[in-house]
């Protein structure tokens, strides 16, 4: 009889603070509970595609959404107006119900489009059919009569808050596991990290890099030249941060300051390395995958987190230069 070999994870051998950083990056960011997204939850989960980007030239993933898409149009794209009805030049792979949704966002819509007018109900479904026609997240005014209405997806039943996920932070399971495998094999080529782990206790931490390095061959995402070309590693197979290219250490990759959205006082004195993509997540391409996550510093993620690490280095050149710092 075979031995029985215990099954690989990617989290083997690491730190606590960094497999937990690794698990996190397979989650779609925070959302709040008045827009229609939902807060950290896997990135397969249903995306959300506005009815402007459906229209054009949409790129699907190569097989597809796992879990399927909801199409989104606000009332003024779904509705022709005096009386309102259904726009003819919908296009016609959408139907309401199905795969597509009217979202209520303004009030002034809210009042003239009502959907009880339609007799329509909220959607409760992610899935085919969707239970209903709408959903709505009108904020408060001012004014004391009106209230916020927030409609589908709003509770336990419809399996949390929210409808689904931003397009662009779509990616297949199969990417996530392999996005993840990777990460942990940069983690094992950040600065201290064998130390830091036998000072957690695991008795043989080369063995356990050793072991994610062939596992990550075995995959096909251990390309070292690659992710030197990338900026993910160094000439010496290093893991670097992908904008300021300084090596990064495992007290920083460790390190669980949050990515702060919202703190009033960011604290410089605390270097901490996150989830780095080197483009940058954005509409019509799908950036969560493989060679493109590197660890870099929570600062330079700042700078470069929505141009990318080539238009970033651009504008830092200019700022060099108008301050007459180069040529
Ligand atoms: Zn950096």
């Amino acid at each position: 009889m075979k031995a029985k070999k215990t099954k690989l994870n990617y989290k083997i051998g690491l730190p606590a603070a960094i497999a937990t950083k690794i698990e996190k990056t397979g989650q779609t960011r925070g959302a709040e509970k008045d827009t229609v997204y939902q807060n950290r939850v896997r990135r397969c989960s249903t995306v959300l595609i506005p009815i402007s980007s459906w229209k054009t030239n949409f790129i699907l993933p190569p097989n597809g959404f796992e879990n399927g898409y909801i199409v989104l149009a606000h009332p003024e794209e779904y509705f022709s107006d005096n009386p309102p009805t259904p726009q003819p030049d919908l296009p016609n792979n959408l139907n309401l119900g199905q795969n597509l949704l009217v979202l209520y966002e303004k009030r002034s819509h809210w009042l003239y489009y009502n959907p009880n007018k339609y007799s329509w109900k909220p959607a409760t479904s992610r899935i085919a059919p969707l239970g209903g026609q709408y959903i709505a997240r009108v904020p408060d005014t001012t004014s004391s009569k009106d209230s916020q209405i927030r409609h589908g997806y709003i509770d336990k039943d419809t399996g949390g808050q929210g409808a689904g996920i931003r397009v662009y932070e779509y990616a297949s399971s199969e990417e996530i596991e392999a996005t993840k495998y990777q990460l942990s094999f940069l983690a094992w080529r950040t600065e201290g990290i064998i130390d830091m782990a036998r000072k957690e206790g695991i008795s043989n931490p080369e063995e356990c890099k050793n072991r994610i390095d062939e596992k990550c061959a075995e995959m096909g995402i251990a390309d070292i030249k690659l992710l030197q070309e990338n900026r993910i590693l160094d000439s010496q197979s290093r893991t670097v941060c992908p904008l300021c290219l300084k090596s990064i250490f495992a007290s920083e990759l460790a390190s669980r300051v949050e990515q702060a959205e919202g703190r009033n006082v960011p604290d410089l004195t605390v270097t901490t390395a996150n989830l780095f993509h080197v483009k940058e997540l954005r509409a019509g391409v799908y950036n969560h995958r493989r060679y493109n996550l590197g660890w870099g510093h929570h600062h330079c993620n700042a700078a470069a987190r929505d141009w990318g690490v080539d238009i970033t280095l651009k504008w830092m050149e200019d700022i060099l230069r108008n301050n007459r710092l180069i040529q």
